[in-house]
């Protein structure tokens, strides 16, 4: 058992229904209790999709268990093919039916229904739901996908982008314009829009474009094998990745290199000297492993920002993560327990946070800005304008998103200058944001002040502040404050000083400032 109080990733069934609803002409007969229903909103009312899953529960009740569970599965998966007529079926269990153990495949097969029945195994106790979606896709291209002749010209498959992606709608449209400027077409883009039919297509291809390696990476490794099919390793998220992966697209299919940059912005945006006051951030990265990894490249060499930690969910992707943090001289943190990335995020006390709607919710807590970069999501990362992350447009649409929750150049010296305003002050919030500024209190510091926060660590739990330095202490703007006291606190800690007063705290920026 494991107490949980959000969780990044669904259970792997609803990575299932993902690869279900992203396709057309398939349909996904899931054994599972009443209730399950709820995954549907999901895709109608997250994504707001215009229909129903295609998926039809057996919805089974407390009352069903004493009977027969198993034939509510097959009638349910005869009217559903009665109903649908569709290409091909999925068939599997959810968690609960899992427990029972009624084999949704094997029954399935033996009902000799007119169309391909393929049968999933989601391990539901010890997979999720990234896993789910890249099985169901693996097992679908390998009951499906038979090699064919190659195209006459070249052709490339876009492998990953599923119903309930972040950003996938319009990251196949950018990707698409960027194949197209080297006079590639795309052969099937899948699973998203993708019929059984032309799953048996994707060989036709000369390449594969795996657009997300946490959905698409076992099919693409089975279709090198089986098919032939090279696939790309660059993900084309931000500047640098998107020439890189251009090159390596010329490389795999012999044409020539060609990127159409007239509409990319962010390298000057990001140089001009309004951005002069992004550099060095100190920003914490988390997320699912592939939009951490070319997120921290952008903050890095395309910001100008400081990574100061970075982390995934999904383990997965642990290996390449960690590679990656050595990379950046950080720790890597790899967990799917919120508790666990707020506890990292209150240690490093970074000035913004790129993560997840989870992270957003540790940032209100905690006053951090930031901007969401993965999955999960909520509604509104879902916009009905266009705004992918990948390619040219990506590039741009990042540079706003990041730079948005950040108080404003003008407004962060006027912070420290005037710190005594009525309207611009510590807890008023970005102008920019709308927020009504709240009051300034009034200074209240008179005593001295223990460091028994929680978020202190325990050595310096003894520590005490005196009035006239934790008075110094708030001079300091309130984004780079936490980092400040913290750094004090060590630096007295380790020199064994009970009490910091204005001294210490001069001699620790001194210290660090080396
Ligand atoms: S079967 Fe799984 S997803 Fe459905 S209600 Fe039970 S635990 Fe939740």
């Amino acid at each position: 058992m494991k107490l949980s109080v959000w969780t990044y990733e669904g259970p792997p069934h609803v990575g299932a229904m993902r690869v279900a609803t992203a396709m057309t002409g398939l349909h996904y007969v899931l054994h599972a209790p009443q209730g399950d229903t709820y995954a549907d909103l999901l895709f109608t009312m997250i994504e707001r999709r215009n229909h129903r899953p295609p998926v039809t529960y057996t919805t089974f009740q407390a009352r069903d268990l004493g009977s027969d569970t198993a034939n509510l599965f097959k009638t349910a998966c005869q009217s559903a093919y009665d109903r649908f007529q569709p290409q091909a079926m999925i068939v599997g269990a959810s968690c609960t039916a899992e427990l029972i153990q009624d084999d949704p495949g094997g029954m399935a097969e033996l009902m000799g229904l007119p169309c391909p029945v393929i049968p999933l195994e989601l391990p539901s106790y010890q997979r999720k739901e990234n896993y789910g979606a890249d099985e169901t896709f693996f097992q679908i291209c390998r009951a499906l996908a038979r090699p064919v002749e190659k195209t006459a010209h070249v052709t490339a498959n876009l492998i990953g982008p599923t119903a309930l992606g972040f950003r996938h709608r319009d990251d196949i449209t950018e990707v698409t314009a960027l194949l197209e400027e080297m006079g590639i077409s795309v052969n099937v883009t899948a699973p998203y829009g993708a019929s059984p039919t032309d799953i048996t297509r994707l060989g036709a291809a000369h390449l594969n474009i795996l657009m997300y390696p946490e959905t698409g990476e076992a099919a693409c490794r089975w279709m090198e094998r089986e098919l032939g099919l090279p696939f790309t390793k660059t993900v084309p998220i931000g500047v640098g990745a998107t020439r890189d992966f251009v090159a390596e697209v010329a490389k795999l299919t012999g044409v020539e290199p060609k990127l159409e940059e007239s509409r990319l912005r962010l390298p000057w945006y990001s140089s001009s000297v309004d951005s002069t006051y992004l550099t060095g951030k100190r920003v914490f990265i988390f997320g699912d492993g592939t939009h951490v990894a070319t997120a921290a490249r952008i903050a890095r060499d395309e910001m100008g920002f400081e990574v100061v930690g970075l982390g995934c969910y999904n383990r997965e992707m642990a290996r390449p993560i960690r590679a990656l943090a050595k990379e950046y001289d950080v720790e890597a943190l790899i967990s799917d327990d919120y508790l666990d990335v707020e506890q990292r995020i209150e240690e490093l006390a970074p000035e913004m946070i790129l993560g997840t709607q989870m992270e957003r919710h540790i940032g209100k807590r905690l006053g951090i800005p930031c901007a969401v970069i993965s999955a999960p999501v909520h509604v509104q990362d879902f916009p009905a304008r266009y705004s992918p992350q990948m390619g040219i447009e990506g590039a741009n649409v990042i540079f706003d998103t990041w730079v948005h929750p950040l108080v404003m150049g003008l407004e962060e010296h006027l912070l420290h200058m005037f710190r005594e305003d009525f309207e611009f002050h510590d807890d008023a919030g970005a102008s920019h944001h709308g927020h009504k500024a709240k009051a300034r209190q009034a200074e209240s510091i008179e005593e001295p002040v223990a460091a028994n926060d929680p978020a202190v660590p325990a050595e310096t739990a003894e520590i005490i502040w005196l009035a006239d330095a934790e008075r110094e202490l708030k001079k300091i703007p309130f984004f780079v404050r936490g980092k400040a006291r913290r750094n004090t606190e060590l630096f007295a800690a380790e020199r064994g000083v009970q009490q910091i007063g204005i001294d210490t705290l001069y001699e620790a920026k001194a210290h660090y400032a080396r």
